[in-house]
């Protein structure tokens, strides 16, 4: 059941976008709601300006546009490539969130509405190669959330299905809405992550995700529908409440996840990393929040970036590390950073 209130303010789109069906689609969906003009999602120079402040407020604008870019970037982790895929930006605010990259620029949700020709070049690369690959479609963009606009994910992801012979797809999320995923052809072929964190932390920093409960029981349900269990911890935040938070978000784990899946979790542990944009950000959209760096925790790594110093990371890990092999001792972890 969609119960999440999207509440797009303005959508700015790109000229050639309207030749695409999406379009069509969502400008019927979003009938009542200002549309604006521009030449180019990269640079919407009334956006580019806003201020920090206003930064909330720019999450709720939605921008369409046709990807042009289409860089594959290799990665070691859980997949091969780094995909630019539908989209990049979120409508949902976590205070942690990478995407605030330059500043405001893409922060807010860009759709790209040539999603035949970004799947095509999927498709082709897929197709060339002789390994089997697996293929990060989700890293600039949280694609269950996406879907609520777009409603594309599932013909997306047969697309690539039904037109090539090997390679898989996988994407994290933060959302219960994995309706879409029920009926994929091939579910050997489809790695979904959740990724959770403590309730604690959801509440006060991942603004406008799922709740602990309900992503819990979509890792239910995804092992139902005949998913892999794959759980991201991530970005682990250390507080003064760390041990604590974490041991409850294990023990609620274990609590709630079918007794059946807990051997065959793959884990995957992120700590957090920061920087001095999202700081600045973060102190003028969001003064009530927590204050997520900590000069006493984190060190400086490159101009403006932070992370926990080794001794507090390894502290860290250590432990996360402790409650895997409490609760789910039988559980692989494929790595922790
Ligand atoms: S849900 Fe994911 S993509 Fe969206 S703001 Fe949170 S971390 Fe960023």
């Amino acid at each position: 059941m969609n119960d999440y209130k999207i509440n797009i303010s303005k959508i700015y789109y790109e000229k050639n976008a309207l030749e695409f069906d999406l379009t069509k689609n969502i400008f019927d969906e979003y009938k009542n709601i200002e549309k604006i003009p521009i030449e180019s999602h990269n640079n919407i120079e009334e956006l580019r300006k806003s201020e920090n402040k206003d930064f909330g407020k720019l999450k709720n604008i939605l921008v369409l546009g046709t990807r042009k870019t289409f860089k594959y970037v290799e990665n070691h982790k859980i997949s091969d490539f780094l995909v630019p895929f539908t989209s990049s930006g979120c409508y949902a605010m976590c205070m942690y969130c990478y995407l605030v990259c330059n500043f405001n620029k893409c922060s807010y949700l860009r759709l790209f509405v040539n999603q035949k020709q970004i799947l095509d070049k999927l498709v082709k690369h897929a197709n060339n190669s002789l390994t089997e690959y697996t293929y990060e479609i989700g890293s600039n963009s949280d694609l269950l959330l996406e879907n609520l606009i777009s409603k594309n994910l599932y013909n997306n992801i047969e697309y690539f299905l039904q037109n090539t012979k090997h390679g898989k797809l996988t994407f994290p999320s933060k959302f219960k809405y994995i309706e879409p995923l029920k009926d994929i052809s091939d579910k050997s072929r489809l790695l979904p992550r959740i990724s959770l964190n403590p309730e604690n932390i959801i509440n006060k920093v991942e603004f406008r995700t799922s709740n602990l409960i309900d992503r819990l029981h979509a890792i239910n349900s995804l092992y139902y529908f005949g998913y892999k269990p794959y759980i991201l911890i991530a970005p682990v935040i250390i507080t003064d409440n760390f041990e604590e938070d974490y041991n409850e978000l294990f023990s609620t784990m274990h609590a709630l996840l079918d007794k059946k899946l807990h051997d065959k979790i793959t884990f995957e542990v992120i700590f957090m990393t920061y920087s001095y944009v999202h700081r600045k950000i973060n102190e003028e959209a969001f003064p009530k929040a927590i204050n997520l760096y900590s000069e006493k925790l984190m060190t400086s790594r490159g101009v403006g970036k932070y992370h926990y110093k080794m001794q507090v990371k390894d502290y860290g890990k250590n432990y996360i590390e402790h409650l895997i092999k409490v609760f789910f001792p039988k559980a692989t972890i494929k790595y922790i950073v």
